[in-house]
């Protein structure tokens, strides 16, 4: 009985995942199970071509290599950083160019990636929101970014996702979920719930929504500063939802999860590094399971300017004192210009195809 439901579950899955693969099997008249197999050999295998997935029988590999390629992505260049940070640049099958990042990290290997090519956000520290939004991504193109990167580093395996690339996942909620939900399936990828983390910048009705989905993924929001007209002039979301409502929908995701929720926050110098800006984040985020993420900015033709190490250290310091639970994360792959900053996309300004150069990504929101 559990078989069978387990069996239903993944032809469910398989169905919204690769429709196009269930369109060719119906048309060639093949026995249901098939598209399990497809499936698996996608999700779990990580094929990149058909003819890679022996289970099925050689005819249907070669009718779907036409009709339906097991890679919708097109990997066009991997950079590598001494610290052990890759970098990969894809194409989709529309000419748009998206980056995904992979960090290495204390035998942990982590992968950053995007759910939109641009963003619409329009944070105005962030390269990625200065591009606009050109489209979403599919659910097919933004989970193969961690089948390609897995495959990259096998036979070492991918143990975290975090959703902190182009775009704002919750503007493209379907899609990422259906994606996330590959990621974790046990028929699928099988990486942990806990394992996934999806970051947003703050939209309240999702956040709500997102708390009431069944998996255990982790939530982070992109707070910048504790103060109302501040992350107006630094994030145009917050003139739609205010720092109140906000924390109402923090309050709500804790409350109804009770998992740890993250506030990032980008150290802009003499923007938002201020003894001032401590105190009020102690009061804001005054909640056990809330953790303040800082991260010291990395430089884009933005206009904004790094915090010193020494100011980020001392800000940590200061948050911790007043009773904040608070990290401050290092910043990885920057001389593949890979670091948690902006995705630059020059891809995406349309630099010539064949051209590519080394592009700033976001890691964090
Ligand atoms: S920080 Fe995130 S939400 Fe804001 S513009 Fe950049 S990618 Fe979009």
């Amino acid at each position: 009985m559990l078989d069978q439901c387990r069996y239903n579950r993944r032809t469910m899955r398989a169905r919204q995942f690769i429709p196009e693969v269930q369109r060719v099997l119906e048309e060639r008249g093949e026995p249901t199970y098939r598209l399990g197999q497809a499936y698996a050999a996608l999700t779990g295998s990580l094929v990149r071509d058909w003819e890679e997935a022996t289970s099925l029988p050689q005819g249907l590999r070669r009718t779907l290599n036409l009709e339906a390629p097991a890679a919708v992505l097109d990997l066009r260049r991997t950079w590598r950083a001494t610290d052990g940070t890759r970098k990969y640049l894809f194409y989709t099958h529309d000419g748009h160019a998206i980056e995904t990042v992979m960090i290495p990290e204390k035998g942990r290997h982590t992968v950053c990636i995007s759910t939109q090519v641009g963003c619409p956000m329009g944070c105005k520290f962030c390269a990625t929101g200065l591009l606009g939004i050109k489209r979403n991504l599919n659910a097919r193109e933004i989970a193969e970014q961690v089948f390609v990167a897995a495959r990259d580093i096998a036979p070492e395996r991918v143990s975290n996702v975090v959703v902190m690339g182009m775009g704002e996942p919750m503007l493209n909620y379907n899609e990422t979920l259906g994606a996330l939900k590959v990621l974790n399936d046990p028929d699928g990828f099988g990486l942990a719930a806990r394992h996934i983390a999806l970051s947003t910048s703050g939209l309240v009705d999702k956040i709500r929504r997102f708390a009431d989905e069944p998996e255990q993924f982790h939530l982070a929001i992109s707070l910048h500063t504790p103060f109302e007209d501040e992350r107006r002039e630094l994030m145009p979301v917050a003139a739609r939802h205010t720092i109140p409502e906000l924390m109402e929908a923090a309050r709500y995701f804790v409350t109804r999860t009770r998992r740890k929720l993250f506030f990032e926050y980008t150290l802009l110098a003499g923007v938002n590094d201020q003894p001032r800006h401590v105190e009020a984040l102690a009061e804001l985020l005054d909640h056990p399971l809330y953790h303040l993420n800082l991260l010291r900015f990395n430089w884009t033709d933005t206009g904004f300017s790094a915090t010193s190490k020494r100011d980020a250290r001392e800000f940590l310091r200061y948050a911790r004192e007043l009773g904040l639970s608070a990290t401050l994360r290092p910043s990885r792959g920057q001389d593949i210009d890979a670091a948690c900053g902006q995705l630059a996309a020059k891809d995406l300004r349309g630099r010539p195809q064949g051209m590519a150069q080394p592009v700033a990504i976001t890691l964090g929101e």
